[in-house]
C-alpha cells in the first residue's frame, strides 16, 4: 500500500467538530489555562454551516461557561414569552393546558435562537482565548498508538478523484495529534461510530435511538409574527402509529423556524418523512402563520433520542465522546445543546486535571464520574421513559403514561423503573407486502415544496469527481434485497433525494446515489434496514451551507 507522507501538528487537546459541545470544551480548556494548546476541526465551510437545530436553548450551561454572555453580545435575543403545546387532528387542534406539563417542560427562561449563529459567536469567544479553529477540515481517519489508544486524527484530505487517482489539487491532509482527542461530531458521527465499536462503548447499554428533524426558516408577514412564541405539536399528520411532532419558534426579524421530527423507529416503509413535513404545513394552525410569507432556508439533521439508557461509556484510551456523539438530548424537551455544552465542559475539566498530572493518552474516567454527578444526568434521568413508552404504547397511552412518569420523577424522584428501547431503528421496518402504501398530496409550491426545490435552499454542494461518501458494503443489496422486501425505503427517508431507484423500459431497476445532494443528516446510516450504508466524510468545506439554522 502507498505510504502517505503527511505534516503533523501536535496539541494538548484535539477536538473534532465545532458544535456547542466542541466549542464549549475548547473555551473551558483555555479558561483553565492559556497554556493548554487546543485545536477544533470542522468539516463545514465555516463554523455553523452544518449546524441545524430548533432551537429553543436552555442557557444553564452558557451561564456557567460565559456568565456575562449578554454583555459579550451572544445572539440570544428572543426570550420565550409564550409557550404552547397542541395535539393536532386533520383540521383542529387541542391545546394542552400548561399546568398539566411537568415544570421541566416549561420554556420560560429559555431563548429562541439560531444555534448556527450561537456557534459562530462561541467560535469568536474561543478564538479570542487562543483556540485554533480550522473550518473546512473534515476528519476522515482515527490514528492509533501502538498500545491501541487514540493518538489523533487525519483531516483535510482533498483532491482524490472518483477512481482513487490524485487530481492536480490533491492534498494528503494533516495528522493532528493530541494528548487527548475529543469526539464532538454530533449525532451518528463517523469517527464516533468506529470508536464506539472498537472499544465496545455501547456494551450493556440500550441501542441508541434517533429521529429525523427537517426544518425550514420562514420570513412571515409582520402581522403573523409573534416574537418569543414557541409552539410544539404532536398527532396529525403522523397519527398514532408513528412517533414524532413539530416545533414552530418565532425568532427576531419576522423569522419563524418551523420543523418536523419523525422518530426513526417507524414501521411502514412507505412512510415518507419529508412529505409528512410538507403536508403538516397545511394544517390551519401553521398555514395561518406562513401564508403570505416566504421560505428562506431548508435543511435536515438526525437527532439522538435514546437518552439516559443509551448513553455509551464516555471515555476510551486517549479521548472522550462529548455532546450528541454520545447522545444527551432530552427528548420531551427536544433540547440537547445545553447538555452538549456541559459535557464538553466536564470533559475539558477532566483533561485539564490529567494534563496537570503529566498524563497523556490514557482514560479520562473522571469525566464519566462528573457526568453521573451532574445536572445533565438528572435532566436525562427524569425523562428516561418517555421515548420507550411512546414507542411501545403509541401516541395516546405512551405520552399519557410518559407524562405521569415525568411527574413522579419530578415530585418523588422515582417513576416506573427504566423501560428498554429494544431494537435499533434499522430493525423496525415491516415488509412492504404487509404495509399500506401512503399517498401524499402534491406540494402546492406555496406552502409545500418538492424535495429538490427545498434542497436548493440548503446551499448544498459537493465536488462531483470524488469517491462517493455514501459507501455501500454490498452494492447489490438495494435492488436485490431492499427493493423487494421494503420497497427500498432510502428513496423516501432521505430528506435530500440522494437515493433513487431508476426503472427504465426493458431494463432491470438500478440504484442511483446523487451524493452531491447530501445534507449530512446521517439518516441513511441509521435507518437502512440492511445496515449496508456507511456514511463517511466527503472533502472538507462541502455539504450544506446553512446560513442561520
Ligand atoms: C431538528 C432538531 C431540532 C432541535 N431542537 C433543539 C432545541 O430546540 N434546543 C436544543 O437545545 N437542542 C435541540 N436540538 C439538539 C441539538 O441541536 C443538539 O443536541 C446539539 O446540536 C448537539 O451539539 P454537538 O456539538 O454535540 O453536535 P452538533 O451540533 O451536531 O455539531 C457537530 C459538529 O461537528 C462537525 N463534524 C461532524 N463530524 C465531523 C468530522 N468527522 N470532521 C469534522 N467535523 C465534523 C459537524 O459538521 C458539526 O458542525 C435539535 C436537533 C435537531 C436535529
Ligand atoms: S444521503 Fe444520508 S446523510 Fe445524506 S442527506 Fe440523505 S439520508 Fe441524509
Amino acid at each position: 500500500m502507498e505510504q502517505v507522507q503527511r505534516e503533523t501538528m501536535e496539541y494538548d487537546v484535539v477536538i473534532v467538530g465545532a458544535g456547542p459541545a466542541g466549542l464549549a470544551a475548547a473555551i473551558r480548556l483555555k479558561q483553565l489555562s492559556a497554556d493548554v494548546s487546543v485545536c477544533v476541526l470542522e468539516k463545514g465551510s465555516e463554523v455553523g454551516a452544518h449546524i441545524l437545530s430548533g432551537a429553543v436553548v436552555d442557557p444553564i450551561a452558557l451561564n456557567e461557561l460565559i456568565p456575562d454572555w449578554k454583555e459579550k453580545g451572544a445572539p440570544l435575543n428572543t426570550p420565550v414569552t409564550d409557550d404552547r403545546f397542541y395535539v393536532l387532528g386533520p383540521k383542529g387542534a387541542l391545546r394542552m393546558p400548561n399546568f398539566l406539563m411537568p415544570p421541566l417542560m416549561n420554556n420560560h427562561g429559555n431563548y429562541a435562537v439560531s444555534l448556527g449563529n450561537v456557534c459562530r459567536w462561541l467560535a469568536t469567544q474561543a478564538e479570542s482565548l487562543g483556540v485554533e479553529i480550522y473550518p473546512g477540515f473534515a476528519c476522515s481517519e482515527v490514528l492509533y498508538r501502538e498500545d491501541g489508544s487514540v493518538r489523533g486524527v487525519v483531516a483535510g484530505v482533498m483532491g482524490i478523484a472518483k477512481d482513487g487517482s490524485h487530481k492536480p489539487d490533491y492534498q494528503p491532509g494533516m495528522e493532528l495529534i493530541g494528548k487527548y482527542v475529543f469526539i464532538a461530531e454530533g449525532v451518528r458521527g463517523s469517527l464516533a461510530k468506529e470508536i464506539i465499536a472498537k472499544y465496545k462503548l455501547s456494551e450493556g447499554r440500550e441501542p441508541q435511538k434517533y429521529g429525523l428533524g427537517m426544518k425550514e426558516l420562514w420570513e412571515v408577514k409582520p402581522e403573523n409574527h409573534r416574537q418569543g412564541q414557541v409552539t410544539h405539536t404532536m398527532g396529525w399528520p403522523l397519527g398514532v402509529k408513528a412517533g414524532g411532532g413539530s416545533f414552530m419558534y418565532h425568532l427576531e426579524d419576522n423569522l419563524v423556524s418551523i420543523g418536523f421530527v419523525v422518530h426513526l423507529n417507524y414501521q411502514n416503509p412507505y412512510l415518507y418523512p419529508y412529505m409528512e413535513f410538507q403536508r403538516f404545513k397545511h394544517h390551519p394552525l401553521i398555514s395561518q402563520v406562513l401564508e403570505g410569507g416566504r421560505r428562506v432556508a431548508y435543511g435536515a439533521r438526525a437527532i439522538t433520542e435514546g437518552g439516559f439508557q443509551s448513553v455509551p461509556k464516555l471515555y476510551f484510551p486517549g479521548g472522550v465522546l462529548i455532546g450528541c456523539s454520545a447522545g444527551f438530548v432530552n427528548v420531551p424537551r427536544i433540547k440537547g445543546s445545553h447538555n452538549a455544552m456541559k459535557t464538553g465542559m466536564m470533559a475539558a475539566e477532566a483533561a485539564f486535571a490529567a494534563l496537570n498530572e503529566g498524563r497523556a493518552g490514557d482514560e479520562l474516567a473522571d469525566y464519566e464520574a462528573a457526568y453521573e454527578n451532574s445536572w445533565v444526568y438528572e435532566d436525562l434521568k427524569r425523562v428516561k421513559n418517555v421515548k420507550p413508552m411512546w414507542s411501545k404504547l403509541g401516541l395516546v397511552g405512551g405520552v399519557a403514561l410518559g407524562a405521569v412518569d415525568m411527574w413522579l420523577n419530578t415530585l418523588f424522584g422515582f417513576g416506573f423503573g427504566t423501560w428498554r428501547h429494544g431494537k435499533p431503528d434499522s430493525a423496525t421496518l415491516k415488509p412492504a407486502a404487509d404495509s399500506k402504501v401512503i399517498n401524499y398530496p402534491k406540494p402546492d409550491g406555496v406552502l409545500s415544496f418538492d424535495r429538490l426545490t427545498d434542497l436548493a435552499f440548503s446551499a448544498t454542494n459537493h465536488e462531483e469527481d470524488q469517491p462517493v461518501h455514501l459507501q455501500l458494503k454490498d452494492p447489490g443489496i438495494p435492488i436485490a434485497l431492499n427493493l423487494p422486501m421494503w420497497a427500498e425505503p432510502a428513496q423516501r427517508y432521505c430528506p435530500a433525494g440522494v437515493y433513487e431507484v431508476i426503472i427504465e423500459d426493458g431494463k432491470s431497476p438500478r440504484f442511483q446515489i446523487n451524493h452531491q445532494n447530501c445534507v449530512h443528516c446521517k439518516t441513511c446510516d441509521i435507518k437502512d434496514p440492511s445496515q449496508n450504508i456507511n456514511w463517511i466524510v466527503p472533502q472538507g468545506g462541502e455539504g450544506p451551507n446553512y446560513p442561520n439554522l
